[in-house]
């Protein structure tokens, strides 16, 4: 379950990763978009950092979400944004990961519109929820599902300029949504008490 104390390891976990493999981020981002994801990430986070998280799932949820829409440019900003929202208001109801990360995956879907399977971090959250509903997600799972990425076409987003010539490249925000569910398996939010 989803806690105060391992949202904000989660948190944590998830800047190491952002930074450490900022340029890798903006790497995977150059021939389908536009170099900076690595950079919008790690603008991003910093500022998250920065911040006190502290009361309840729903007051640290918020704080990220607010500092994430307000200081990333580029759409991955109130993409993660508009999710750490809508999972700030489900931790109302429930501290259930399923459940929250659900209502995280309806606020990417509304506010970008999109589908699954139009290369974008939709296509790493949306299988790895249902694996984790399955009890079957592992990091080597999320190394699958980001992978599986480079073979789509992108129909939304920048990516989508490039249209087929996107095929063979590994989605940037599917990679960025990696090491967020992988921070989310390290905190140990998905173990079983
Ligand atoms: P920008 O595309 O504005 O430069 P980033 O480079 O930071 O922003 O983020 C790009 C990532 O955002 C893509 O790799 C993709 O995963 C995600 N993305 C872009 N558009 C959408 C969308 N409409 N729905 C869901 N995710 C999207
Ligand atoms: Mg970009």
């Amino acid at each position: 379950m989803f806690t105060p104390e391992n949202l904000i390891d989660t948190v944590k976990r998830f800047d190491e990763k952002i930074q450490t493999n900022k340029d890798y981020l903006s790497e995977l981002d150059t021939p389908i978009g536009d170099g900076d994801h690595g950079n919008n990430m790690a603008r991003g986070m910093a500022a998250v950092m920065e911040t006190t998280l502290e009361g309840s799932l729903f007051d640290e949820f918020k704080t990220i979400a607010m500092t994430l829409i307000s200081k990333v440019g580029g759409a991955s900003g109130p993409l993660y944004g508009t999710a750490m929202l809508e999972m700030a208001k489900a931790s109302k109801e429930t501290n259930d990961p399923e459940t929250i990360l659900r209502a995280g995956i309806d606020g990417i879907e509304k506010r970008g519109k999109a589908a699954l399977g139009e290369k974008t971090m939709l296509d790493l959250w949306i299988p790895a929820v249902d694996a984790l509903k399955e009890g079957t997600l592992t990091s080597e799972l999320l190394t699958t599902l980001t992978d599986n990425t480079k073979e789509l076409i992108a129909t939304k987003g920048r990516a989508s300029y490039v249209g087929e010539r996107s095929k063979g490249h590994i989605d940037p925000g599917a990679m960025s949504s990696n090491y967020l569910f992988q921070s989310m398996i390290e905190a140990g939010v998905f173990a079983h008490e």
